[in-house]
């Protein structure tokens, strides 16, 4: 018999005990919803979910009650509790932002940032590009002409911040064109209160002619100083789609997004997102919208875009994320990821695992603290960490970035009052 002394078998002696989570709070602070995981060891993670108030704060006693109990530094054991529950929106965004709190937590629990966890960095500064940020010195403040959109961006470009890939909305993004014209004109539809989200029908010659002249007014002011990205749907028929795909050709835009299927509609349709992409030589992006990564697979293994961009706070969290951009890698595809609506924390996150992402990388869509006193109510983001475009990765523990709380106390709400209590 080995000898073994007295113990040695004990499996508690000398092994760490694990940690548990006992509470999953949230609370509204600005237009976010912020999560806090509570462990019984005193580390907490901390993460924001877009502002969808009402739908979203109900579902999080619903997730919670599936991981009280387990271990935080076990994410995957943690997110296999939840993903059978998860769905596309709301459902995947609020398993989405747990897993990236449950990151924060294994981050602090072991002293190292999270890009550590996911297998390292490859690089040191991670390219962000220009969505629904906005620059307070802009020369234009309600932008309506191509003209006075593009001038805002090559601002954008000037300021410290320098960004060098900006995204527009064209078409049903926009709600229809930048003059007044009344879009149920420019389609042949059936009529609805709301053509942003809806399905459209065939395209009028106007409206075709006046999105591509649209891009072209743009890239004439831009010029290749700042790369173009157009959000330009969902609602295109495929037809459409190829024929504005084809139009903007001449003007080498960084790509077009969610033109037939995209933004809140739970589906991909990779079968005619691949059509489109086989037609044309500009770049086709999607997925800003996608839960999980097994909803990835038909669109990356049939090569139906040219760009994936999942969120982050929708796909099921940064580990999904790192995970999809591998396997898009594998087949050529490139990654952009979407990061709207998801505040200082979602930021935080996103710059954890652009550091780790393969050569496929682009840039992430920059998530920014809205309202602005967000800035003075978090800890931990160096000074002038977004520069020439770029967030310079830093390396405090966890995603780098904690509330403070004395100051951020002051913006819970009645109801949120014990967010940072317990
Ligand atoms: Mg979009």
């Amino acid at each position: 018999m080995l000898f073994c002394p007295p113990g040695w078998r004990n499996t508690e002696r000398g092994a760490k005990k694990a940690m548990k989570i006992t509470d999953v709070k949230s609370a509204t602070i600005g237009t976010n919803i912020c999560i806090r995981i509570v462990t019984d060891k005193g580390i907490d993670g901390f993460s924001q979910i877009e502002n969808n108030k009402d739908f979203v704060k109900p579902l999080i006693p619903y997730f919670k009650s599936m991981i009280v109990g387990a271990d935080p530094t076990n994410v995957e054991d943690c997110m296999r509790r939840m993903r059978r529950a998860g769905a596309f929106k709301p459902w995947g965004k609020v398993i989405s932002s747990i897993e990236m709190a449950l990151w924060d937590i294994a981050g602090k629990d072991a002293g190292v940032p999270v890009y550590k966890l996911l297998g390292g960095k490859v690089r040191d500064r991670v390219r962000v590009y220009q969505g629904s940020f906005v620059s307070e010195s802009r020369p234009h403040k309600d932008p309506k002409t191509p003209e006075e959109i593009a001038e805002n961006i090559l601002h954008l470009n000037e300021i410290p911040e320098g960004f060098t890939i900006a995204k527009t909305a064209l078409f049903w993004h926009r709600g229809g064109f930048y003059k007044e014209t009344d879009a149920y004109n420019t389609y042949y539809p059936p009529k609805s209160s709301n053509a942003r989200f809806n399905p459209g029908s065939l395209l009028t010659s106007e409206a075709i002619n006046m999105s591509i002249d649209f891009v072209a007014r743009m890239k004439k002011v831009v010029g290749d100083r700042v790369g173009l990205a157009f959000d330009s749907g969902p609602g295109f028929t495929p037809i459409d789609a190829l024929r504005l795909a084809r139009g903007v050709e001449p003007y080498n835009v960084m790509w077009l997004e969610d033109t037939i299927a995209g933004d809140y509609t739970p589906y991909t349709m990779a079968h005619a997102y691949r059509d489109l992409t086989m037609q044309t030589t500009t770049p086709i992006h999607t997925g800003e919208q996608i839960f999980l990564r097994q909803n990835f697979v038909e669109l990356i293994e049939k090569q139906a875009v040219n760009i994936v961009g999942p969120d982050p706070a929708d796909v099921g969290g940064i580990a999904e994320l790192k995970w999809i951009a591998e396997y898009a890698d594998l087949h050529g595809i490139m990654m952009a990821p979407h990061g709207t609506f998801d505040g200082v924390f979602g930021m935080a996150a996103l710059t954890q695992v652009g550091a780790t992402m393969p050569q496929n990388y682009i840039a992430y869509e920059y998530p920014f603290g809205n309202p602005s006193w967000w800035y003075d109510i978090v800890e931990g983001l160096p000074t002038n960490f977004l520069r020439d475009g770029h967030v310079t990765v830093w390396d405090a523990p966890g995603i780098g970035v904690t509330f403070n709380v004395n100051k951020a106390s002051k913006y819970l709400s009645e109801e949120d009052k014990d967010f940072f209590l317990g």
